[in-house]
């Protein structure tokens, strides 16, 4: 299969086309599992394959994509004569930022392929934390496991030949209750990094999962008796289970090249940030270094080489609160330079991905991290608070279309008063303007505060694409925030 691929790459570049590629998915598997109350409620297995082409002909992409594979020629042709027919309404040429091309195998580390444990046994683990999960308090309890297997060869005319093999494992435990006033609370656990660098089934660890089944449990029952959150101006402290969201909406969509030049404004929306701040914006304080880390191992957002053929990068966003870098594929860094009439972006930062075969790759978050800092702990970020709110895990968001201004609300929050954790609230909620509450960024907790989000469902694009990324964050500490409202 794969030389006659490479033969039709051939056969393209002979009838004039300036590019093609070819992403064949021999197999790709998705198993998912919701328990609701004791009941399996879904249990759902897929399976897909097939290839998708793409083609630059005199500066328009052409693409086509099947499961049958029984007509290559008629599907090059296909990606070939979508080609020629846009490119008589080109309104800007693409072209492609120059890359080595390579031939390389890349394996998400799996030890436990999830697609080989019995189903039993994935039920059994379900019943097991559904019963811890059934205690005083708690009105209804979800567990759920996603799994994913593909395969993954990519093909392009310049010559690079990658083969992938992914699998990803997402977890969760949900709790829910009702208050004296009869409005609903909740609280979860969301599998992320447990310690090891793997991502297979043995990332389903028994011990962890039991200990976070009690702890919401016992949390969501100190919410459901707690005081309203008060509406003031504190001290923010946010924990990894909600500075992973806080990270994703405010730093890593508006940082999506192609969203900074336009091109998600009629659906997930526009960047306020604009090419001329590349280099000058102050985006955070100096406490403040992000980073695209696609090269971490143990998660999601770690994936190889980019669909594009590019090698995965770690590449600064914000250096120590300004704002060097962006979310870049090949297309889109040639675009912006020639839109700005200079060099902003040396080379692809190898961010673009396709959530299938039959989609086109576009700029996606890989691992959109928050380095760690010289703040200590979490005790130590505490007793260095005179009023302030420690806040977790994620319940409602809102966020305006270009990422300027966000609110939160969070399932969970801690007063604290002249350096003490004091009591538990209610229905907390924060927001701000983006860039004014980054600015007030006042502590960055250490190594020991870092935790990895793993993302199951970002959404972005038109036809829409689920991805799966990665955050890695610390606790953050900012100033003179809104809660409460
Ligand atoms: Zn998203």
């Amino acid at each position: 299969m794969l030389q006659q691929i490479k033969q039709q790459i051939d056969r393209l570049r002979a009838l004039g086309a300036d590019y093609a590629d070819a992403r064949w998915v021999p197999v790709e598997e998705n198993n998912y599992l919701l328990m609701w109350n004791g009941n399996l409620k879904e249990a759902v297995l897929q399976r897909e394959s097939g290839i998708g082409i793409r083609v630059i002909y005199k500066g328009a992409w052409g693409f086509s994509a099947a499961s049958d594979l029984s007509d290559l020629p008629g599907l090059f042709g296909k990606a070939l004569d979508n080609a020629k027919a846009a490119s008589h309404r080109v309104t800007f040429p693409v072209r492609l930022a120059d890359k080595e091309a390579v031939k390389a195998k890349f394996a998400s580390p799996c030890q436990i392929n999830p697609f080989q444990v019995p189903f039993g046994e994935k039920v059994a683990f379900m019943q097991n934390m559904d019963e811890r999960l059934n205690q005083a308090g708690v009105f209804q309890r979800i567990a759920d496991l996603t799994f994913v297997r593909k395969q993954i060869v990519f093909v392009d005319s310049e010559g690079s030949e990658i083969e992938k093999h992914v699998t990803e494992v997402f977890a969760g435990l949900q709790v829910l209750g009702q208050d004296s006033q009869g409005e609903t609370h909740e609280r979860k656990f969301v599998l992320g990094r447990n310690g090891s660098l793997s991502r297979g089934w043995e990332s389903i660890d028994r011990e962890k999962f039991a200990e976070n089944a009690e702890r919401i449990v016992r949390e969501l029952n100190m919410v459901l008796v707690a005081d309203q959150c008060p509406k003031d101006e504190r001290t923010v402290i946010l924990l990894p289970g909600i500075m992973w969201l806080q990270t994703h909406e405010t730093i890593g969509h508006p940082l999506e090249l192609d969203r900074i030049l336009g091109y998600e404004l009629a659906y997930a929306g526009g960047s306020f940030v604009t090419l001329d701040d590349f280099g000058s914006l102050r985006y955070g304080s100096e406490k403040l270094t992000a980073r695209a880390d696609a090269t971490l191992p143990n998660t999601p957002g770690s994936f190889g080489y980019d669909d594009d053929g590019v090698p995965c990068q770690n590449t600064v966003l914000i250096d120590k609160g300004i704002l060097v870098g962006a979310i870049t594929g090949r297309q889109m860094v040639e675009e912006a330079n020639a839109k700005a009439g200079k060099t902003i972006f040396a080379s692809s930062g190898g961010c673009n991905r396709a959530s299938s075969f039959y989609r086109v790759p576009i700029e996606r978050m890989t691992n959109i991290n928050i380095d760690p800092g010289q703040d200590g702990t979490l005790d130590d970020i505490i007793r260095d608070t005179e009023r302030g709110i420690v806040l977790d895990g994620e319940r409602s968001w809102s966020i305006g279309s270009n990422r300027e201004q966000f609110h939160f609300g969070t399932e969970i929050a801690w007063l604290v008063e002249d350096g003490e954790r004091t009591k538990v609230v209610k229905n907390p909620t924060y927001q701000g303007d983006t860039v004014r509450f980054w600015n007030s960024l006042s502590a960055v907790g250490d190594e020991s505060t870092v935790e990895v989000a793993w993302v199951p469902n970002c959404g972005k694009g038109q036809p829409n694409q689920v991805m799966q990324l990665g955050h890695a964050a610390p606790v953050c500490r900012f100033e003179n925030v809104r809660i409460g409202e």
